[in-house]
């Protein structure tokens, strides 16, 4: 959000021939589509207030314990890992639940805690779009396997996760995927995941960083 408001702003205060040049090289892409390394999704931030006015019909508002919300745990991790990666140089954007225009970057996650009734049948897991870079989605499956103590259950284990909305809101050159961290309805879980939400959002700049260099 706050990168694309910059860019717009900055398309605003540019003398005409420039703009068109800048137009120019954007190519097809309409003027707001954000060009960036990386987009950050927090999973259910700000609804359920952002569904109305982005007429979001299932207005999914993520699951919870009796302790903890999903939608208020996903954008500590997303800001986190904005952070991180920001200071090492990426261009980040941060987005939330439901927002217009379209991105493109190089890496998009969209991050998750999954809910479970009865509790602790889920644990971890990833959701990718079919066209995807398989090897991106496996290299954090393995990195994540060794930091989180509880069940890995899968790769788009569940249709929602393979047909994410966000997958279509961001272009990526195949690295595009869905994060579930861990099941925020099972009290093990819960209660390991509680105090390592900073952690989780270091772990994911640390493997987007090694993606994305050069
Ligand atoms: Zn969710």
């Amino acid at each position: 959000m706050e990168s694309s408001c910059k860019a717009e702003a900055t398309a605003h205060t540019m003398k005409a021939p420039a703009f068109a040049f800048v137009l120019m090289l954007a190519g097809a892409q309409p003027a707001h589509a954000a060009q960036v390394d990386v987009v950050v999704q927090a999973g259910h931030q700000g609804r359920p207030a952002s569904c109305a006015p982005h007429h979001v019909k299932a207005c999914n508002l993520g699951a919870g314990s009796g302790n903890h919300r999903e939608r208020d745990w996903t954008p500590i991790v997303a800001d986190q890992a904005a952070a991180a990666l920001r200071r090492a140089g990426y261009r980040v954007l941060r987005r939330p639940a439901d927002y217009d225009g379209h991105d493109n970057a190089r890496a998009a996650v969209f991050l998750h805690f999954d809910g479970s009734a009865p509790a602790c049948k889920s644990g971890a897991s990833v959701g990718f779009p079919a066209k995807t870079d398989v090897g991106f989605v496996r290299r954090w499956e393995k990195r994540y396997r060794l930091f989180f103590p509880f069940r890995f259950v899968g790769e788009n284990f569940t249709t929602n996760e393979s047909h994410y909305y966000g997958f279509r809101k961001v272009t990526t050159p195949g690295k595009s995927m869905l994060i579930e961290f861990g099941e925020i309805t099972c009290p093990a879980q819960e209660q390991w995941l509680a105090p390592r939400l900073h952690r989780l959002g270091d772990e994911l700049a640390i493997f987007l960083i090694g993606e994305l260099h050069p």
